[in-house]
């Protein structure tokens, strides 16, 4: 893994979305980085979700074609494959992402291969830098074996990890099994050490219409840039300055600074382009960030958050990467699908991790205890409540043995639960570290009886296709033997190793 000794930060005015126009510009930031592809290229977007409910949160298509045309303007033979691999928000098949995105026309116009990575076989990488979460993580095999990489975001804010430029589209190159291990409080550790799997020589963002304030359903914003760079810290922290944000102040970048990945100094970058960083910085002024806790995100409205800390109560009092931010993420989702969403809600109590204040819930109202970490005892609506914190550490979690979750199964076990926390009148309990957002989302759904997503006649049919095109692709593999088991010990003839984590 080579840094750049003085990494290189190319900020360019691009004002609208002509494939010919960003082409044009990224062939010459490649030049000016002297880079030249070669064997594999792999390009990687940030496709978390798409049209028709989230226009602004993907990189765009015609970003891509540059970028891919680019690429082959620099190396007319040299590359021996050309892809483009992404996979999408959790449960979501990434097909359904890739369509809504408008990248299948694309792959035909451009002749590019594509990978859908949870449906690809999975590598593990072991780990062996002291920081380490765990020993070992899986990635798909696309990823593992690029020769080159690159790395192409959308420049967005986040309510997680206050914003997702570079080093955070790297959740994105793991299948939903093994991303959501340590997606938790500690989700900034576990996006610097996926920057072990591999680093990108060639970095590009989508900045043209940035996205801020939120993550999956952005407010858009004119930035009319493309910045490219060669180093991802680096490029981070030119990002994370354009909007007047502290690089040290938002974890991950700040840890893969700390661990050797690029300097955070502006000092220590070069700069350059037809757009001065000052220049950039007033197109931004104000940009929003999104790191919102949950009590406040959801003030005013028929939802009521209390939020006690996590585990490991010493490292954070606050879960930033987990269940908390999960329900912000689900409520926006609903909102697209039903502008009357908050109209409609019912009064609903939402409790995470160990929280000892009082839950002042009415008989009729809902409450529900979200995460495996949630704790509390006391009295809501006359009757004694205790719910039990059933937190598993991270070290019990064994990437080798996860298994996808089915979200039809989920669906129908989640709304048998619902209705009988509610014909019983006692609190729900929703288990998980985390609680996927989607999982929130049908939450959500029943306990107020809102517009189910995955049913609505605008998603259902192409949600669907591409859920059932997904299943059985990866179950014709499996019984060719062929694709989507995990690469590792087990198919080398030796077991697994122990599960642990270096603390
Ligand atoms: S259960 Fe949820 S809130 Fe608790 S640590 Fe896990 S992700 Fe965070």
């Amino acid at each position: 893994m080579k840094i750049p000794a003085t990494p290189k930060v190319i900020i360019r005015n691009v004002s609208n979305y002509d494939p010919g126009v960003i082409r044009r510009v990224i062939r010459e930031g490649l030049e000016e980085l002297d880079l030249t592809p070669s064997g594999r290229t792999l390009v990687k977007p940030n496709c978390v979700a798409s049209k028709p409910q989230f226009p602004f949160a993907f990189t765009r298509a015609e970003f891509l074609e540059g970028v891919v045309m680019a690429l082959r303007d620099r190396a007319p033979t040299g590359m021996s494959e050309l892809a483009i691999g992404e996979r999408c928000g959790i449960t979501v098949p990434t097909r359904y992402a890739f369509e809504g995105a408008d990248y299948y026309p694309m792959f035909k116009r451009t002749g590019v291969k594509h990978y859908h990575f949870e449906e690809e076989p999975q590598v593990e990488i072991p780990l062996t830098h002291k920081e380490r979460l765990r020993d070992y993580l899986f990635t798909p095999e696309p990823i593992a074996k690029a020769d080159f990489f690159v790395n192409c975001p959308k420049f967005k804010s986040h309510p997680w990890t206050t914003v997702t430029f570079s080093l955070k589209n790297y959740i994105g190159i793991q299948d939903d099994r093994h991303r959501l291990i340590d997606h938790d409080h500690r989700l900034d550790e576990k996006i610097a050490d996926l920057q072990y799997i591999i680093q990108p020589q060639f970095i590009a963002i989508d900045a043209i219409v940035a996205g801020e304030g939120r993550m999956l359903t952005p407010i858009p914003r004119d930035l009319k840039l493309v910045i490219m760079g060669n180093c991802q810290v680096a490029f981070d922290a030119v990002c994370a300055n354009i909007i007047r944000v502290d690089p040290r102040t938002v974890d991950h970048i700040r840890m893969a600074h700390e661990r050797g990945f690029g300097p955070l100094d502006l000092d220590k970058i070069q700069i350059s382009g037809d757009v001065s960083l000052e220049e950039a910085q007033a197109r931004a002024v104000g940009f929003k960030v999104g790191l919102i806790r949950v009590e406040k995100y959801f003030e005013g409205t028929a939802i009521t958050a209390y939020a006690g800390p996590p585990p490991e109560p010493e490292r954070t009092n606050y879960c930033w990467g987990g269940c908390p931010g999960a329900i912000e993420e689900a409520i926006e989702i609903l909102r697209q699908f039903d502008s009357q969403c908050d109209a409609r809600m019912k009064r609903t109590h939402v409790v995470f991790g160990a929280y000892e204040g009082p839950i002042p819930a009415g008989p009729d109202e809902s409450v529900v205890f979200i995460g495996d970490c949630a704790s509390w005892k006391g009295e809501i609506a006359g009757k004694l409540v205790s719910i039990e914190n059933v937190y598993k550490h991270r070290r019990t979690k064994n990437p080798y043995t996860v298994k996808h979750d089915d979200i039809y199964a989920k669906m129908v076990t989640l709304a048998q639960r619902a209705r009988k926390a509610k014909k019983e009148g006692v609190p729900l309990r929703l288990e998980g570290c985390p609680v996927s957002v989607a999982e929130q989302v049908l939450m959500l759904v029943f306990v107020s009886g809102l517009k189910n997503p995955i049913l609505d006649p605008s998603s259902a049919v192409g949600f669907n296709k591409s859920y059932a095109e997904w299943r059985s692709k990866t179950l014709v593999d499996r019984v060719r033997g062929k694709a989507y088991q995990v690469h590792g010990p087990a198919e080398r003839g030796e077991a697994a190793p122990e599960v642990g984590a270096a603390e």
